[in-house]
């Protein structure tokens, strides 16, 4: 089995290309307590792919930026891409994504 290596361009199916443009789909972040996205991006040398070939690559966590294996990474609840895809993040982040909803939803009700 080959070493698992940075995920690169070619294994990344992550850049969804707009279908009708091409482009790439912009990142934005899901504000729990305001209930709307917001804008967002990560730094150029981040590599935040939305999916990959192969789970054992290393991708940056789309919220801190830390190297985790794709496959050891969660489903953002809040980083998404235009269609509402979420890009990977580490389990840390992923807990504080619950506890933000959990606030935000203690502070509705
Ligand atoms: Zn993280």
């Amino acid at each position: 089995m080959p070493e698992p290596r940075l995920c690169s361009l070619s294994d990344i199916k992550g850049v969804t290309p707009n279908i009708i443009t091409g482009e790439i789909a912009d990142m934005k972040k899901y504000n729990e307590t305001k209930k709307t996205y917001e804008p967002y991006s990560v730094p150029e040398e981040w590599n935040c792919p939305i999916t990959c070939y192969n789970m054992r690559m290393y991708v940056n966590c789309a919220r801190c930026g830390k190297e985790i294996m794709f496959g050891d990474g969660y489903t953002s609840m809040q980083i998404h891409n235009d269609y509402g895809l979420g890009y990977t993040v580490c389990e840390e982040c992923h807990e504080k994504e619950w506890q933000e909803r959990r606030a935000a939803k203690e502070n509705a009700d």
